[in-house]
C-alpha cells in the first residue's frame, strides 16, 4: 500500500520508519525540509542499530530505505496514497486545516488516520466529506521499538476502516488496541495525570527530579521515571494534551502545572530542545532542574 506520513517530527520519522520496514511506500512530507532531512538520518541511523543487532538484515535496511520518498507539497505528496498518517504538531486549528487540505487531495477511497495523542478524531473527521474514513492509529515513542498501536474509532469511523487499520498494524508487528474517541483516550488519559502531577510535586518541593524519578522507577517498576518521560515525550506535547483533557471534561485536576507551562514558554520542551527535566547535550543526560527548587 502507497502510505503518506505528514509531518516528520519524532513520530514522523518512527513511523515512515516501521511502515518502509514493513514493505511499503512511503512518502514522507514535512513543511521544514529541515524536519525531513533529520527524519531521514534518525531513520538510517536506528536502522544501523537494528542492522548492528541482527534484528534486521543490510539488504532489508537497504530496500527499507529506498521506499521512502520525502516531500514538502501535502497535495502532491498524498494524491496516490491509500492510507495517510498525519503526524504534524499537536495544534487542533492546524490539524483541522491539515485534513481539510488532505481530504481535497488524496483519492476517494484513501483512509484518513491521525497520530494526534489526544484530540478528537472526530472533530478532525468533521472537517473533511469523509468522516466514515477517519481513524486514530496512535503510536507510541519510539515506534520502532513500542508494540501499541491504540486504534481510536471516530464517532462516525466505519467498522471496515477499523479492520483494515487493526490488520495493518498488526502486519507491521504491533499489536493494536481499539478505544473509543473521548479526551486523551486510553493511554494519555491515564499517563498525563500521572506526568502532570510528578511536574507538581516538584513544584511543590515534594522531591527532585531523581528522586521523583527514581521512586516511580524502582518502586512502581516503570522503566523510566515520569520526569524523563516527559522530557522525551515533549513537555509542549504533555502541556498540548492536558490542555486538551482540561477543555474536554472540564475539571481542575487536569490543570497543567505551573511550571511545565513556565517550562513550554521558556522553550525548555525535552530531548528536542536539548533541555527538559534533564539536560542532553552530546548524548548524555543531566540532571538539570534543581531539587526542590521551589522551597
Ligand atoms: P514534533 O514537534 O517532533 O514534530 C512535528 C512535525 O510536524 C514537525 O517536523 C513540523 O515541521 C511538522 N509540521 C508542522 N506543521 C505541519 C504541516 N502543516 N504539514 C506538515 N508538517 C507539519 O512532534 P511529535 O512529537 O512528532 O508529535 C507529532 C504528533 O504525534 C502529535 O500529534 C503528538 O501529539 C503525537 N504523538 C506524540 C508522541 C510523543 O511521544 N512525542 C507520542 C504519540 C503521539
Amino acid at each position: 500500500m502507497k502510505i503518506t506520513v505528514v509531518g516528520a517530527g519524532q513520530m514522523g520519522n518512527g513511523i515512515a520508519h516501521v511502515f518502509a520496514q514493513g514493505g511499503h511506500q512511503v512518502t514522507l512530507v514535512d513543511i521544514a525540509q529541515a524536519s525531513l532531512d533529520k527524519a531521514l538520518a534518525t531513520i538510517t541511523r536506528n536502522m544501523d542499530r537494528q542492522v548492528a543487532k541482527g534484528t534486521l538484515a543490510e539488504a532489508d535496511k537497504t530496500a527499507a530505505l529506498k521506499r521512502i520518498t520525502t516531500l514538502t507539497d501535502t497535495a502532491a505528496g498524498v494524491k496516490e496514497a491509500g492510507l495517510v498518517v498525519e503526524a504534524a504538531t499537536e495544534n487542533t486549528d492546524l490539524k483541522l486545516k491539515i485534513f481539510r487540505d488532505i481530504d481535497g487531495h488524496a483519492p476517494e477511497g484513501c483512509i484518513l488516520a491521525t497520530n494526534t495523542s489526544s484530540i478528537s478524531i472526530t472533530k478532525i473527521a468533521a472537517a473533511t466529506k469523509r468522516p466514515e474514513q477517519v481513524i486514530g492509529m496512535h503510536f507510541m515513542n519510539p515506534v520502532p521499538v513500542m508494540k501499541l498501536v491504540e486504534v481510536i474509532r471516530g464517532y462516525d469511523t466505519s467498522d471496515a476502516v477499523t479492520r483494515a487499520i487493526m490488520d495493518l498494524s498488526r502486519a507491521i508487528g504491533k499489536v493494536p488496541v481499539e478505544v473509543r474517541d473521548y479526551a486523551g483516550f486510553v493511554s494519555n488519559r491515564v499517563l498525563m495525570p500521572m506526568i502532570n502531577e510528578a511536574i507538581e510535586t516538584l513544584f511543590q518541593g515534594v522531591g527532585g527530579v531523581e528522586e521523583i524519578d527514581t521512586v516511580m522507577k524502582l518502586g512502581m517498576a516503570h522503566p523510566m521515571g515520569p520526569l524523563q518521560l516527559a522530557d522525551f515525550i515533549g513537555l509542549d506535547t504533555c502541556l498540548a494534551i492536558l490542555r486538551v483533557l482540561h477543555d474536554g471534561f472540564g475539571q481542575p485536576k487536569y490543570a497543567p502545572c505551573p511550571l511545565l507551562v513556565q517550562m513550554v514558554t521558556a522553550g525548555k520542551l525535552g530531548v528536542k530542545s536539548g533541555e527538559g527535566f534533564y539536560s542532553y547535550t552530546a548524548g548524555t543526560k543531566e540532571l538539570k532542574v534543581a531539587p526542590a527548587f521551589a522551597s
